[in-house]
Protein backbone atom coordinates (compact mmCIF):
# COMPACT_ATOMS: atom_id res chain seq x y z
CA UNK A 1 0.00 0.00 0.00
CA UNK A 2 1.23 3.22 -1.02
CA UNK A 3 2.54 5.01 2.31
CA UNK A 4 0.42 8.02 2.16
CA UNK A 5 -2.59 5.71 2.17
CA UNK A 6 -1.63 3.65 5.04
CA UNK A 7 -3.74 3.99 8.30
CA UNK A 8 -1.72 5.94 10.61
CA UNK A 9 -1.85 5.45 14.64
CA UNK A 10 0.06 7.48 16.84
CA UNK A 11 1.06 5.15 20.38
CA UNK A 12 1.91 6.60 23.53
CA UNK A 13 3.12 4.35 26.27
CA UNK A 14 3.62 5.11 30.00
CA UNK A 15 7.19 5.29 30.16
CA UNK A 16 8.01 1.99 32.32
CA UNK A 17 9.28 -1.67 30.90
CA UNK A 18 5.61 -3.91 31.77
CA UNK A 19 3.94 -0.58 29.46
CA UNK A 20 6.26 -0.19 26.63
CA UNK A 21 6.09 -4.10 26.01
CA UNK A 22 2.76 -4.42 25.30
CA UNK A 23 2.57 -1.38 23.36
CA UNK A 24 5.21 -2.39 21.27
CA UNK A 25 3.38 -5.51 20.45
CA UNK A 26 0.28 -4.10 19.36
CA UNK A 27 2.37 -1.75 17.34
CA UNK A 28 3.72 -4.25 15.55
CA UNK A 29 0.34 -6.50 14.88
CA UNK A 30 -0.71 -2.70 13.54
CA UNK A 31 2.63 -2.59 11.63
CA UNK A 32 1.84 -6.07 10.11
CA UNK A 33 -1.87 -5.06 8.75
CA UNK A 34 -0.18 -1.83 7.00
CA UNK A 35 -0.43 1.04 9.74
CA UNK A 36 2.03 3.78 9.77
CA UNK A 37 3.24 3.99 13.32
CA UNK A 38 4.27 7.09 15.31
CA UNK A 39 5.58 5.65 18.61
CA UNK A 40 5.88 8.09 21.05
CA UNK A 41 8.44 7.88 23.95
CA UNK A 42 9.88 9.82 26.66
CA UNK A 43 13.35 11.32 26.28
CA UNK A 44 14.40 8.85 29.01
CA UNK A 45 12.80 5.67 27.84
CA UNK A 46 14.22 6.47 24.24
CA UNK A 47 17.36 6.80 24.98
CA UNK A 48 17.21 3.67 27.24
CA UNK A 49 16.03 1.43 24.20
CA UNK A 50 18.44 2.70 21.92
CA UNK A 51 20.86 1.39 24.22
CA UNK A 52 19.64 -1.76 24.62
CA UNK A 53 19.25 -2.00 20.72
CA UNK A 54 15.82 -2.88 21.13
CA UNK A 55 14.62 -0.23 18.29
CA UNK A 56 16.83 -2.01 15.73
CA UNK A 57 13.58 -4.61 15.27
CA UNK A 58 11.42 -1.75 14.72
CA UNK A 59 13.07 -0.20 12.12
CA UNK A 60 10.01 0.78 9.97
CA UNK A 61 8.77 2.69 13.59
CA UNK A 62 8.29 6.30 12.93
CA UNK A 63 10.22 7.27 16.86
CA UNK A 64 9.32 10.22 18.39
CA UNK A 65 10.02 11.93 21.74
CA UNK A 66 8.64 14.00 24.24
CA UNK A 67 10.14 15.26 27.57
CA UNK A 68 9.14 14.35 30.89
CA UNK A 69 10.29 16.94 32.75
CA UNK A 70 13.67 15.76 34.27
CA UNK A 71 17.16 14.66 33.11
CA UNK A 72 18.22 11.81 31.02
CA UNK A 73 20.47 11.24 34.44
CA UNK A 74 18.30 11.72 36.89
CA UNK A 75 16.57 8.55 39.16
CA UNK A 76 12.91 7.22 38.08
CA UNK A 77 12.63 4.77 40.66
CA UNK A 78 9.69 3.08 42.18
CA UNK A 79 10.42 6.18 44.86
CA UNK A 80 9.97 8.70 41.74
CA UNK A 81 7.08 7.68 40.21
CA UNK A 82 5.03 10.45 41.77
CA UNK A 83 7.28 12.86 40.52
CA UNK A 84 7.52 12.13 37.21
CA UNK A 85 3.90 11.42 37.01
CA UNK A 86 3.00 14.76 38.24
CA UNK A 87 5.92 16.26 35.94
CA UNK A 88 4.34 14.05 33.14
CA UNK A 89 0.38 15.52 33.37
CA UNK A 90 1.28 19.08 33.50
CA UNK A 91 4.09 19.00 30.13
CA UNK A 92 3.19 16.51 28.42
CA UNK A 93 0.47 16.90 26.78
CA UNK A 94 1.38 20.46 25.44
CA UNK A 95 4.51 18.35 23.78
CA UNK A 96 2.28 15.81 22.51
CA UNK A 97 0.31 18.24 20.61
CA UNK A 98 3.98 19.47 18.99
CA UNK A 99 4.60 16.02 17.16
CA UNK A 100 1.22 15.90 16.25
CA UNK A 101 1.14 19.28 14.53
CA UNK A 102 5.16 17.94 13.23
CA UNK A 103 3.71 15.10 11.70
CA UNK A 104 0.96 17.09 9.61
CA UNK A 105 3.49 19.35 8.78
CA UNK A 106 5.00 16.30 6.79
CA UNK A 107 4.05 15.77 3.42
CA UNK A 108 5.72 11.94 2.79
CA UNK A 109 3.34 11.20 6.59
CA UNK A 110 -0.01 9.71 5.88
CA UNK A 111 -2.62 11.92 8.34
CA UNK A 112 -3.48 10.59 11.50
CA UNK A 113 -6.78 8.05 11.65
CA UNK A 114 -6.17 7.24 15.52
CA UNK A 115 -4.33 7.84 18.94
CA UNK A 116 -3.58 5.10 21.19
CA UNK A 117 -2.55 6.19 24.32
CA UNK A 118 -1.89 4.12 27.61
CA UNK A 119 -4.62 4.23 30.30
CA UNK A 120 -2.58 5.95 32.56
CA UNK A 121 -1.86 8.51 30.06
CA UNK A 122 -5.81 9.36 29.43
CA UNK A 123 -5.05 13.22 29.20
CA UNK A 124 -4.39 12.37 25.25
CA UNK A 125 -7.71 11.78 24.85
CA UNK A 126 -8.04 15.92 24.54
CA UNK A 127 -5.48 15.54 21.80
CA UNK A 128 -7.42 13.41 19.56
CA UNK A 129 -10.67 15.07 20.20
CA UNK A 130 -8.61 18.00 18.88
CA UNK A 131 -7.58 16.42 16.00
CA UNK A 132 -10.86 14.64 15.23
CA UNK A 133 -9.49 10.83 15.26
CA UNK A 134 -10.78 8.41 17.81
CA UNK A 135 -8.33 8.33 21.21
CA UNK A 136 -7.95 4.48 22.37
CA UNK A 137 -6.57 4.10 25.43
CA UNK A 138 -4.87 0.83 26.40
CA UNK A 139 -4.61 -0.78 29.98
CA UNK A 140 -1.60 -2.76 30.46
CA UNK A 141 -2.88 -4.38 33.62
CA UNK A 142 -5.14 -7.75 33.67
CA UNK A 143 -8.75 -6.99 33.20
CA UNK A 144 -9.12 -7.29 36.86
CA UNK A 145 -6.82 -4.49 37.75
CA UNK A 146 -8.01 -2.27 35.40
CA UNK A 147 -11.63 -3.24 37.05
CA UNK A 148 -10.34 -2.35 40.65
CA UNK A 149 -8.89 0.89 39.58
CA UNK A 150 -11.99 2.13 37.83
CA UNK A 151 -13.87 0.92 41.14
CA UNK A 152 -11.85 3.78 43.28
CA UNK A 153 -14.67 6.00 43.75
CA UNK A 154 -17.14 3.14 44.80
CA UNK A 155 -14.62 1.82 47.22
CA UNK A 156 -14.21 5.18 48.70
CA UNK A 157 -17.88 6.08 48.93
CA UNK A 158 -18.18 2.75 51.08
CA UNK A 159 -15.32 3.94 53.02
CA UNK A 160 -12.98 1.24 52.38
CA UNK A 161 -10.07 3.63 50.81
CA UNK A 162 -7.61 5.16 51.57
CA UNK A 163 -6.39 3.67 54.43
CA UNK A 164 -7.06 5.70 58.10
CA UNK A 165 -3.40 5.33 59.09
CA UNK A 166 -0.24 2.61 58.04
CA UNK A 167 -1.57 0.78 61.18
CA UNK A 168 -4.57 -0.55 58.98
CA UNK A 169 -2.10 -2.40 56.88
CA UNK A 170 -1.18 -5.02 59.55
CA UNK A 171 -3.72 -4.46 62.25
CA UNK A 172 -5.84 -7.21 60.18
CA UNK A 173 -8.32 -5.08 57.99
CA UNK A 174 -6.41 -6.23 55.14
CA UNK A 175 -8.32 -9.45 55.30
CA UNK A 176 -11.53 -7.67 55.29
CA UNK A 177 -13.50 -9.02 52.19
CA UNK A 178 -15.30 -6.36 50.17
CA UNK A 179 -18.45 -8.17 48.22
CA UNK A 180 -19.41 -4.32 46.56
CA UNK A 181 -18.18 -5.01 42.99
CA UNK A 182 -20.11 -6.78 40.66
CA UNK A 183 -18.16 -9.77 38.55
CA UNK A 184 -15.31 -10.14 41.56
CA UNK A 185 -15.68 -12.72 43.63
CA UNK A 186 -13.13 -13.70 46.88
CA UNK A 187 -11.81 -9.96 47.29
CA UNK A 188 -10.11 -8.56 50.26
CA UNK A 189 -8.64 -5.34 50.94
CA UNK A 190 -4.93 -6.88 50.31
CA UNK A 191 -6.31 -7.44 47.11
CA UNK A 192 -6.94 -3.57 46.15
CA UNK A 193 -4.40 -1.65 44.18
CA UNK A 194 -1.82 -0.44 46.76
CA UNK A 195 -1.59 3.06 44.88
CA UNK A 196 -5.33 3.18 46.80
CA UNK A 197 -4.22 3.08 50.49
CA UNK A 198 -2.25 6.70 50.86
CA UNK A 199 -4.36 9.68 49.69
CA UNK A 200 -1.52 11.62 50.78
CA UNK A 201 0.83 10.30 48.02
CA UNK A 202 0.31 12.02 44.36
CA UNK A 203 -0.15 8.79 42.87
CA UNK A 204 -4.01 8.18 44.43
CA UNK A 205 -4.97 11.23 42.64
CA UNK A 206 -3.27 10.63 39.38
CA UNK A 207 -5.01 6.83 38.92
CA UNK A 208 -8.28 8.06 40.59
CA UNK A 209 -8.28 11.26 37.49
CA UNK A 210 -6.61 9.00 34.73
CA UNK A 211 -9.45 6.24 34.84
CA UNK A 212 -11.85 8.78 34.75
CA UNK A 213 -11.15 10.76 32.53
CA UNK A 214 -10.13 7.17 30.22
CA UNK A 215 -13.86 7.01 30.57
CA UNK A 216 -14.42 9.30 27.72
CA UNK A 217 -12.06 7.10 25.39
CA UNK A 218 -13.91 5.71 22.23
CA UNK A 219 -12.36 2.40 22.46
CA UNK A 220 -10.55 0.86 25.87
CA UNK A 221 -8.09 -2.26 25.03
CA UNK A 222 -7.20 -4.90 27.59
CA UNK A 223 -4.26 -7.69 26.66
CA UNK A 224 -6.30 -10.29 28.13
CA UNK A 225 -8.76 -12.60 26.54
CA UNK A 226 -12.61 -13.33 27.34
CA UNK A 227 -12.04 -17.54 28.43
CA UNK A 228 -9.69 -15.91 31.38
CA UNK A 229 -11.40 -12.86 32.35
CA UNK A 230 -14.85 -13.72 31.17
CA UNK A 231 -17.11 -12.07 34.02
CA UNK A 232 -15.01 -8.93 34.95
CA UNK A 233 -14.88 -7.98 31.29
CA UNK A 234 -18.63 -8.51 31.15
CA UNK A 235 -18.79 -5.83 34.08
CA UNK A 236 -16.22 -3.77 31.92
CA UNK A 237 -18.61 -3.92 28.76
CA UNK A 238 -21.58 -2.65 31.11
CA UNK A 239 -19.61 1.05 31.69
CA UNK A 240 -17.45 0.95 28.55
CA UNK A 241 -16.11 0.42 24.75
CA UNK A 242 -14.14 -2.00 26.10
CA UNK A 243 -12.11 -4.86 24.16
CA UNK A 244 -10.35 -7.77 25.05
CA UNK A 245 -7.67 -8.19 22.27
CA UNK A 246 -4.95 -10.58 24.08
CA UNK A 247 -2.43 -12.21 24.20
CA UNK A 248 -0.95 -10.11 22.27
CA UNK A 249 2.17 -12.51 22.56
CA UNK A 250 -0.18 -15.03 21.18
CA UNK A 251 -1.56 -12.67 18.57
CA UNK A 252 1.91 -11.57 17.08
CA UNK A 253 2.45 -15.34 16.52
CA UNK A 254 -0.32 -15.90 14.86
CA UNK A 255 0.42 -13.00 12.68
CA UNK A 256 3.64 -14.54 11.23
CA UNK A 257 5.53 -12.11 13.57
CA UNK A 258 8.36 -13.05 16.10
CA UNK A 259 7.92 -11.88 19.39
CA UNK A 260 9.02 -8.24 20.21
CA UNK A 261 10.32 -6.76 23.39
CA UNK A 262 11.19 -3.21 23.96
CA UNK A 263 13.98 -4.02 26.53
CA UNK A 264 15.46 -0.91 28.57
CA UNK A 265 17.88 -3.15 29.60
CA UNK A 266 20.39 -5.53 28.00
CA UNK A 267 19.67 -9.34 27.97
CA UNK A 268 21.76 -11.50 28.73
CA UNK A 269 21.88 -14.54 26.76
CA UNK A 270 23.92 -16.75 28.51
CA UNK A 271 21.51 -17.95 30.76
CA UNK A 272 20.27 -19.75 27.91
CA UNK A 273 22.88 -21.97 27.54
CA UNK A 274 23.13 -22.48 31.25
CA UNK A 275 19.10 -23.87 30.48
CA UNK A 276 20.07 -26.16 27.70
CA UNK A 277 22.08 -28.12 30.15
CA UNK A 278 19.59 -28.29 33.16
CA UNK A 279 17.03 -31.52 33.14
CA UNK A 280 13.27 -30.98 31.62
CA UNK A 281 10.97 -29.22 33.81
CA UNK A 282 13.62 -28.87 36.53
CA UNK A 283 14.25 -25.30 36.49
CA UNK A 284 12.54 -22.46 38.56
CA UNK A 285 12.82 -18.83 37.12
CA UNK A 286 13.15 -16.54 39.67
CA UNK A 287 12.03 -12.93 38.58
CA UNK A 288 10.39 -9.93 40.08
CA UNK A 289 10.16 -7.68 36.57
CA UNK A 290 11.27 -4.52 36.24
CA UNK A 291 10.42 -2.03 39.67
CA UNK A 292 10.11 -4.20 42.45
CA UNK A 293 12.09 -3.25 45.11
CA UNK A 294 13.20 -5.47 48.36
CA UNK A 295 14.87 -5.68 51.86
CA UNK A 296 17.98 -6.69 52.00
CA UNK A 297 16.52 -9.03 54.67
CA UNK A 298 13.86 -10.16 51.99
CA UNK A 299 16.39 -11.27 49.46
CA UNK A 300 18.17 -13.45 52.14
CA UNK A 301 14.82 -15.20 52.58
CA UNK A 302 14.15 -16.01 49.17
CA UNK A 303 17.89 -16.91 48.86
CA UNK A 304 18.10 -19.63 51.64
CA UNK A 305 14.57 -20.48 50.54
CA UNK A 306 16.03 -21.71 47.27
CA UNK A 307 18.72 -23.38 48.35
CA UNK A 308 17.00 -24.96 50.51
CA UNK A 309 14.46 -26.50 48.37
CA UNK A 310 17.26 -28.10 46.70
CA UNK A 311 15.85 -27.35 42.75
CA UNK A 312 18.08 -25.62 40.22
CA UNK A 313 17.30 -22.34 39.49
CA UNK A 314 18.07 -18.82 37.34
CA UNK A 315 17.56 -16.10 39.21
CA UNK A 316 17.59 -12.46 37.77
CA UNK A 317 19.04 -9.73 40.62
CA UNK A 318 18.56 -6.29 39.17
CA UNK A 319 21.37 -4.03 39.54
CA UNK A 320 18.37 -1.73 42.08
CA UNK A 321 16.25 -4.60 43.22
CA UNK A 322 17.01 -3.98 47.00
CA UNK A 323 16.38 -0.96 48.35
CA UNK A 324 18.96 2.12 48.46
CA UNK A 325 22.00 -0.70 47.74
CA UNK A 326 23.09 -2.49 45.07
CA UNK A 327 22.08 -6.63 46.02
CA UNK A 328 24.84 -8.48 47.55
CA UNK A 329 23.69 -12.15 48.03
CA UNK A 330 25.26 -13.91 51.48
CA UNK A 331 28.45 -15.48 50.02
CA UNK A 332 28.01 -19.06 52.39
CA UNK A 333 24.80 -18.88 49.89
CA UNK A 334 26.94 -18.58 46.65
CA UNK A 335 28.71 -21.63 47.41
CA UNK A 336 26.19 -23.79 48.06
CA UNK A 337 24.23 -23.33 44.99
CA UNK A 338 27.68 -23.71 43.12
CA UNK A 339 26.18 -25.86 40.22
CA UNK A 340 22.59 -25.85 40.09
CA UNK A 341 21.83 -22.46 39.72
CA UNK A 342 22.49 -19.02 37.80
CA UNK A 343 22.33 -15.23 37.89
CA UNK A 344 21.58 -12.54 35.59
CA UNK A 345 20.75 -8.89 35.69
CA UNK A 346 18.11 -8.94 33.34
CA UNK A 347 17.10 -12.05 31.34
CA UNK A 348 15.48 -12.64 27.88
CA UNK A 349 12.45 -13.23 29.86
CA UNK A 350 10.03 -14.96 27.01
CA UNK A 351 12.66 -17.02 25.86
CA UNK A 352 13.53 -18.53 29.54
CA UNK A 353 9.78 -19.31 30.16
CA UNK A 354 9.25 -20.88 27.11
CA UNK A 355 12.74 -23.15 27.47
CA UNK A 356 12.17 -26.90 28.31
CA UNK A 357 13.94 -26.79 30.81
CA UNK A 358 12.04 -24.11 33.03
CA UNK A 359 8.98 -25.79 35.07
CA UNK A 360 8.38 -23.12 37.98
CA UNK A 361 8.24 -19.12 37.87
CA UNK A 362 8.76 -17.65 40.90
CA UNK A 363 7.42 -13.97 40.03
CA UNK A 364 6.13 -11.04 41.53
CA UNK A 365 2.87 -10.83 39.53
CA UNK A 366 3.41 -8.22 36.75
CA UNK A 367 0.68 -8.68 34.17
CA UNK A 368 3.05 -8.96 31.36
CA UNK A 369 5.22 -11.60 33.39
CA UNK A 370 1.64 -13.72 34.25
CA UNK A 371 0.22 -13.66 30.38
CA UNK A 372 3.80 -14.68 29.78
CA UNK A 373 4.27 -17.30 32.22
CA UNK A 374 0.46 -18.75 30.92
CA UNK A 375 1.49 -18.46 26.87
CA UNK A 376 4.70 -20.81 27.99
CA UNK A 377 2.70 -22.98 30.31
CA UNK A 378 4.61 -22.31 33.00
CA UNK A 379 2.57 -22.31 36.79
CA UNK A 380 3.68 -19.67 39.62
CA UNK A 381 4.60 -18.66 42.81
CA UNK A 382 2.98 -15.16 43.54
CA UNK A 383 4.84 -12.79 45.64
CA UNK A 384 3.36 -9.19 44.32
CA UNK A 385 5.13 -6.23 45.03
CA UNK A 386 2.31 -3.32 44.19
CA UNK A 387 -0.44 -1.47 41.68
CA UNK A 388 -2.85 -4.61 40.70
CA UNK A 389 -0.47 -7.02 41.44
CA UNK A 390 -1.61 -8.44 44.64
CA UNK A 391 -5.23 -9.32 42.65
CA UNK A 392 -3.43 -10.79 40.11
CA UNK A 393 -2.37 -13.12 42.85
CA UNK A 394 -5.48 -14.13 44.09
CA UNK A 395 -6.90 -14.78 40.60
CA UNK A 396 -3.79 -16.93 39.59
CA UNK A 397 -3.78 -18.86 42.83
CA UNK A 398 -7.61 -18.97 44.04
CA UNK A 399 -9.46 -18.64 40.52
CA UNK A 400 -7.41 -20.09 37.68
CA UNK A 401 -5.47 -22.16 39.97
CA UNK A 402 -2.47 -21.74 37.89
CA UNK A 403 0.04 -20.80 40.56
CA UNK A 404 0.28 -20.38 44.63
CA UNK A 405 -0.23 -17.50 46.53
CA UNK A 406 3.28 -16.10 48.88
CA UNK A 407 2.57 -14.87 51.96
CA UNK A 408 3.66 -10.76 51.56
CA UNK A 409 6.11 -11.57 54.81
CA UNK A 410 8.63 -13.33 53.49
CA UNK A 411 10.18 -16.20 54.89
CA UNK A 412 12.62 -18.81 54.00
CA UNK A 413 10.93 -21.85 54.90
CA UNK A 414 7.53 -21.47 52.81
CA UNK A 415 9.85 -20.10 50.00
CA UNK A 416 10.71 -23.76 50.41
CA UNK A 417 8.30 -25.15 50.95
CA UNK A 418 6.17 -23.73 48.15
CA UNK A 419 8.89 -24.79 45.71
CA UNK A 420 8.20 -27.87 46.48
CA UNK A 421 4.86 -27.84 45.88
CA UNK A 422 5.44 -26.17 42.57
CA UNK A 423 8.04 -28.48 41.36
CA UNK A 424 7.81 -31.81 42.73
CA UNK A 425 4.48 -33.60 43.50
CA UNK A 426 0.90 -34.14 42.36
CA UNK A 427 0.05 -30.42 43.12
CA UNK A 428 2.44 -29.01 41.07
CA UNK A 429 1.39 -31.26 37.99
CA UNK A 430 -2.31 -30.31 38.38
CA UNK A 431 -1.47 -26.89 37.92
CA UNK A 432 0.95 -27.87 35.43
CA UNK A 433 -2.10 -29.07 33.84
CA UNK A 434 -4.17 -26.16 34.12
CA UNK A 435 -1.90 -23.81 32.59
CA UNK A 436 -1.78 -25.68 30.04
CA UNK A 437 -5.46 -25.45 29.31
CA UNK A 438 -5.47 -21.34 29.81
CA UNK A 439 -2.46 -21.34 26.95
CA UNK A 440 -4.68 -23.63 24.74
CA UNK A 441 -7.60 -21.29 24.95
CA UNK A 442 -5.57 -18.26 24.49
CA UNK A 443 -4.26 -19.97 21.32
CA UNK A 444 -7.89 -20.50 20.39
CA UNK A 445 -9.09 -16.84 21.23
CA UNK A 446 -6.34 -15.25 18.87
CA UNK A 447 -7.08 -17.50 15.85
CA UNK A 448 -9.24 -16.74 13.65
CA UNK A 449 -12.79 -16.77 14.46
CA UNK A 450 -11.69 -16.69 18.23
CA UNK A 451 -13.00 -14.00 20.98
CA UNK A 452 -9.77 -11.67 21.31
CA UNK A 453 -9.43 -12.06 16.68
CA UNK A 454 -12.80 -10.75 16.33
CA UNK A 455 -12.53 -7.91 19.00
CA UNK A 456 -9.07 -6.86 16.98
CA UNK A 457 -10.78 -7.09 13.57
CA UNK A 458 -13.53 -4.57 15.24
CA UNK A 459 -11.06 -2.25 16.53
CA UNK A 460 -9.01 -2.19 13.61
CA UNK A 461 -12.03 -1.20 11.96
CA UNK A 462 -12.24 1.99 14.12
CA UNK A 463 -8.26 2.77 14.17
CA UNK A 464 -7.95 2.52 10.44
CA UNK A 465 -10.83 5.32 10.32
CA UNK A 466 -13.26 3.03 8.66
CA UNK A 467 -16.04 4.42 10.87
CA UNK A 468 -16.67 7.14 13.41
N1 LIG B 1 11.48 -8.72 31.68
C1 LIG B 1 12.50 -9.20 30.90
N2 LIG B 1 13.65 -9.64 31.52
C2 LIG B 1 13.81 -9.60 32.86
C3 LIG B 1 12.74 -9.10 33.65
C4 LIG B 1 11.59 -8.69 33.02
O1 LIG B 1 12.42 -9.25 29.67
O2 LIG B 1 14.87 -10.01 33.35
C5 LIG B 1 10.25 -8.27 31.00
C6 LIG B 1 9.14 -9.27 31.18
O3 LIG B 1 9.23 -10.26 30.17
C7 LIG B 1 7.89 -8.41 31.10
C8 LIG B 1 8.35 -7.07 31.62
O4 LIG B 1 9.77 -7.08 31.61
O5 LIG B 1 7.46 -8.30 29.75
C9 LIG B 1 7.91 -6.80 33.04
O6 LIG B 1 6.55 -6.48 33.04
P1 LIG B 1 5.57 -6.90 34.19
O7 LIG B 1 4.23 -6.37 33.85
O8 LIG B 1 5.64 -8.35 34.44
O9 LIG B 1 6.15 -6.23 35.50
P2 LIG B 1 6.69 -4.74 35.85
O10 LIG B 1 8.11 -4.70 35.42
O11 LIG B 1 5.81 -3.76 35.14
O12 LIG B 1 6.54 -4.67 37.34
Amino acid sequence: MATLNRPHALLLPFPAQGHVNPMMQLSTILSARSFYITFVNTEYIHDRMLKSGSTKSMADFRFETIPDGFPLEHSRTHNELSEVCKSMVDICPAHLEKVVDKLKGKSDVPPLTCIVYDGCMSWAQKTAIKLGVPGISFWTPSACGFYLYLSAPLLMEKGYIPLKDQSYLTNGYMEEEISCIPGMPLLRMKDVPSFYYDATNYIFEFLITQTQVGMSADLVLINTFDELEGPVMEALRDRLPVYSIGPLLEAEQKNGLSNSFASLWTEEKSCVQWLDDQEPGSVVYVCFGSVTVMSDQELEEFAWGLEGSKQPFLWVIRPDLVHGTSAKLPMEFVKKVKGRSFFVSWAPQLEVLCHPSVGGFLTHSGWNSTIESICAGVPMICWPFFAEQQINRTYVSQIWKIGIAMNDVVEKREVEEMVKRLMIGKEGEEMRRRIGEVRDASIRAVNKGGSSYNNLEKVLLKMEGKYR
